[in-house]
């Protein structure tokens, strides 16, 4: 019997949508297409953003305090934490219930709440720039930053959003319990919302007030594992250059080094495309035979069969 292919899907925005209702129905079309990688004779661990939710959740808990003094301040990377949960919690079931639909009913879902190792000296923690959580008036904004120690960055004209650290994922705490668990046959949900950031002091993990960026995340989630490739599921069925533009032109299969040319040229927007392409390339180019593909969440199936996607080798 040939080795199963092992691939790491990262899931994009789209794939949960923006709100508790719009999530539950995303996850059963996010369910479909993971399963269809399953029938295609992947093993597949699967990985995921959480923008809307952690900022979500972070509003949450922040009116709590408003209602409750004697409630303190949620940290950052409890509400990730708690972001992991419940969105592992709605693709756990959606995948349990796909899986039983189309007769699969020996593999067992389990998410794993992931802690992830960052640096303390990372420099994204002096240039906090992911906005997270909701628009406010510049009184509100000088409100929250005196009360909370909140780094507020006015966005684009549209008011003042709360931003914090990006910093790049150094190692996966979990990854021992991950591998055993892909290993015996699991389909595994891990690195939600790109981990829980958190950073070493002797045998103490502290959280640290940062967002991990997903795409980064998945990619070491997916060295780790040896996986065979790495699917970034989004909302755009290839990558392109001149996005936008008359002479856009949509790139089915580029080499590291032509990637590296196009992120030069200034291609790939900060902020959504960039560092999936960043990621798309280091995974590509950290060991022999190793792709990744960007596409779209519903083309997944055909994207693995080499019909579309953007494909990045080495
Ligand atoms: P996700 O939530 O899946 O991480 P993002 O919205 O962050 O997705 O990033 C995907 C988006 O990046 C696409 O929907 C597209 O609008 C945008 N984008 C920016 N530059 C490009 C490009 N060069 N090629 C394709 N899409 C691009
Ligand atoms: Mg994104």
């Amino acid at each position: 019997m040939s080795k199963k292919k092992r691939i790491v899907i990262a899931l994009g925005g789209n794939a949960l949508g923006n709100t508790l209702p719009e999530q539950m129905a995303a996850v059963k079309t996010t369910a479909k297409a993971i399963v269809d990688l399953i029938e295609e004779g992947c093993e597949v661990v699967v990985a995921h953003g959480n923008g809307p939710q952690v900022g979500m959740i972070n509003n949450a808990m922040i009116a709590l305090t408003h209602e409750d003094a004697a409630q303190p301040n949620t940290p950052l990377s409890v509400c990730v934490a708690m972001s992991q949960a419940y969105i592992g919690y709605d693709l756990q079931n959606a995948l349990r219930e796909e899986l039983l639909n189309r007769g699969i009913s020996d593999m067992p879902v389990a998410t794993m709440i992931t802690q992830v190792r960052v640096d303390e000296k990372d420099p994204a923690f002096q240039t906090p720039s992911k906005p997270i959580g909701k628009f406010m008036t510049a009184g509100q904004a000088e409100e929250v930053s005196q009360k909370y120690d909140y780094i507020m960055k006015e966005d684009a004209g549209r008011g003042y959003r709360r931003v914090v650290a990006s910093p790049k994922p150094a190692e996966i705490i979990e990854i021992g319990t991950i591998r055993t668990m892909v290993d015996a046959g699991n389909l595994v949900i891990a690195c939600g919302g790109g981990g829980i950031p958190v950073i070493r002091q002797g045998n103490h993990l502290k959280g640290a007030s940062a967002v991990i960026d997903k795409d980064f995340a998945s990619c070491l989630l997916a060295k780790e594992l040896e996986a065979d490739s790495l699917i970034i599921l989004t909302a755009v069925e290839k990558v392109a250059v001149n996005f936008g533009r008359e002479n856009e032109k949509w790139l089915d299969r580029l080499s590291v080094a032509e990637a590296g040319q196009y992120v030069k040229e200034g291609h790939f927007a900060p902020g959504s495309m960039l560092p999936k392409v960043q990621a798309a390339m280091e995974f590509a180019s950290s060991g022999e035979g190793r792709t990744a593909i960007i596409t779209l969440l519903e083309k997944s199936r055909e994207a693995i069969q080499g019909k579309t996607g953007t494909v990045f080798h080495a």
